[in-house]
């Protein structure tokens, strides 16, 4: 007989610092599926669902689309938007009963007004729908854990990689998880499960897989995972700019033995390391500087490290723009939301604009930026991701318009675009193996899109909402302490322990 596994969730990555919250329509806007639609749009994707689709194929069971909404990281998530997918989740899970299991795709660092631990009331609410059946969630490596998850679900499953190139593989192990739960002796039967959370904060530049400290941290968790009876280990920094109660590291283990031990090891690990996590940075002038002295080979990457788009931040930071122009630096990339100046390009029919640019969504972000030069207009431009990121994922970035500055190509895109693959570049005709600067507003993330070939990085310290030093950030219900904004806090017997039993209640 056929088991059927259930698929859904609701993702997103909250930037509790943005201005604008997340609303119904961001979830719309970017990854917005139900029923066999949502099977149909993933599989075969480099996504978690469409991991866990191709694993349950390979292993002769049936998928059963349920629900999925992601939107871009932004700020808070509306309590009715929150409320209206969960809603829309339980009934198609409902609909779509018998289910012999679960695999939930969740990032694990959304914030809803209201909702203190978001994902897990996603699993509370399904768990009453379905009941006693395995349930696997996946979960991004900046997921902010809190100590009801890895109770209510069977089996969680972070991603090791930054930029986050693993999604399909946690989604496959998640899926062939909750296929090994099923069967005996497992049937009716979980392994221990152990989250150990750290009171310390770390920041995205200093997160990265193959860089010291997470590279030796995650190759302790993948020998903790090559043991026997080891299902899942996962070190997960977190994320320190959605702030919430289960803001910090954590470190979670399913095990048939040792779950405890085990995960205690892996943070004590992180903890010794604390001091290892620090992302040194330039200022703006001084990158730009290095940029119009070298020669050679090419591109630079300037990051625009506190404008993360994948980390919530809008996109229109104009800092770079003028400290190249200031340079005289030419030659550069630079991708900049603004649906107000996309809107003013189009509105004409020249050859050549002269134009505002950018620093609308916050002062912090400006000034605007004079862009004049000639123009290139697209009319609703949408790619395929071909890259390591989300392969085969569709990106709509609405309407474009591309002036050639004196500093070089400014995309000017109706929807905010995340750096985490060069097709959106490409997808409006420019080149970013031959320019000279590409401006990435990212942290880590962006090097799945242009690290094959980046001569040399720049770390750039600009405004925006995810920045490297966190004394800039005015937390208000953050848990204390936390590592390095109280100096000294004890890990010890600062822990919140949990260990959960081997059997599903
Ligand atoms: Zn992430």
């Amino acid at each position: 007989m056929t088991v059927r596994i259930g698929l859904g969730g609701i993702w997103q990555e909250t930037n509790t610092f943005a201005v604008e919250p997340t609303t119904l329509a961001d979830f719309r806007r970017y990854q917005f599926f139900e029923g066999p639609e949502l099977v149909a749009s993933l599989r075969g994707t480099g996504t978690e669902l469409g991991g866990a689709i191709d694993a349950a194929r390979q292993r002769s069971a049936y998928p059963v689309g349920l629900f999925f909404g992601a939107a871009l990281p932004s700020g808070m998530v509306r309590a009715r938007a929150f409320e209206s997918m969960l809603r829309r989740l339980a009934a198609l899970t409902r609909a779509r009963l018998p289910l012999d299991g679960l695999v939930l795709s969740l990032h694990g660092a959304m914030v809803v007004d209201g909702h203190p631990d978001p994902e897990a009331e996603i699993v509370t609410t399904l768990r009453a729908v379905v009941g006693d059946i395995p349930i696997a969630a996946t979960l991004d490596y900046h997921a902010n854990v809190g100590a009801t998850l890895p109770e209510v679900t069977d089996i969680l499953v972070g991603y090791r990689t930054y930029p986050h190139v693993d999604m399909a593989e946690r989604g496959a192990e998640a899926m062939e998880a909750v296929l090994r739960l099923l069967r005996p002796p497992w049937r009716g039967r979980r392994p221990a499960r152990h989250l150990e959370r750290l009171p310390l904060l770390t920041v995205p530049p200093a997160q990265e897989d193959v860089a010291e400290p997470m590279r030796s941290i995650l190759a302790a968790a993948e020998r903790i995972r090559a043991e026997p009876g080891v299902w899942a280990a996962s070190a997960l920094p977190g994320f320190a700019y959605a702030e919430s109660g289960r803001l910090g590291f954590a470190v979670y283990l399913a095990a048939e033995t040792h779950a405890v031990a085990r995960a205690r090891e892996l943070a004590a690990h992180v903890w010794r390391e604390r001091d290892a996590f620090s992302a040194p940075l330039a200022g703006p002038a001084e990158a730009v500087a290095e940029v119009a002295g070298a020669r050679g080979r090419r591109p630079t990457v300037l990051v625009d490290v506190a404008d993360n788009v994948g980390g919530g931040s809008p996109g229109d930071g104009t800092a770079l723009l003028h400290a190249l122009a200031q340079a005289g630096v030419a030659g550069a990339i630079a991708v900049i939301w603004d649906p107000a100046a996309v809107a003013a390009a189009h509105a004409g029919s020249a050859d050549r604009i002269d134009l505002w640019v950018g620093g609308h969504s916050d002062p912090a972000m400006g000034p605007p930026f004079r862009a004049s030069g000639p123009v290139r207009r697209f009319d609703s431009v949408s790619y395929l991701r071909t890259g390591s990121y989300m392969r085969g994922q569709r990106v709509e970035m609405g309407r474009v318009a591309v002036i050639e500055t004196p500093i070089g190509a400014i995309v000017l895109t109706e929807n905010r675009v995340v750096p985490f693959d060069d097709d959106h570049l490409r997808a409006v005709g420019l080149e970013p193996r031959g320019a000279r600067v590409i401006v990435a507003k990212g942290a880590i993330a962006w090097k799945a899109a242009f690290a094959g070939y980046a001569a040399r990085t720049l770390y750039v310290r600009t405004p925006g909402y995810c920045p490297a030093a966190l004394d800039q950030l005015d937390y208000r219900s953050r848990p204390a302490p936390l590592y390095p904004l109280e100096r000294d806090p004890a890990w010890e017997s600062a822990v919140a322990a949990r260990l959960t039993s081997g059997n599903r209640p």
